[in-house]
């Protein structure tokens, strides 16, 4: 996924803008592995394998995405809490 891509992408919940933190990305640049944040309902929501992954709480899979998530940990830019929430994020994200 392209960096620039995050400003045509908008929170499922809200509507509201998302920021980026890329995690890994290719040598062309492209983000491989990121999570996107919401800062008006504070969901987060990853990338994983280029892609994504932007859906509605009620067709999120917790136990498929938590592995990633917890790899991840020392790299968000909060804490994870219940319910797809990050908590805690800092203002400058992204
Ligand atoms: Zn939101």
């Amino acid at each position: 996924m392209k960096a620039s891509f995050v400003q045509k992408l908008a929170c499922p919940m809200d509507k509201q803008d998302l920021a980026l933190k890329t995690i890994t990305t290719n040598t062309d640049g492209d983000i491989i592995e990121g999570i996107l944040t919401c800062h008006h309902c504070k969901r987060y929501y990853p990338i994983i394998h280029g892609v994504p992954i932007l859906s509605p709480d009620e067709y999120r899979e917790k136990a498929l995405e938590e592995p990633v998530i917890r790899r991840w940990e020392g790299l968000l830019p909060g804490r994870l809490v219940e319910g797809f929430l990050l908590e805690g994020q800092k203002s400058d994200l992204g």
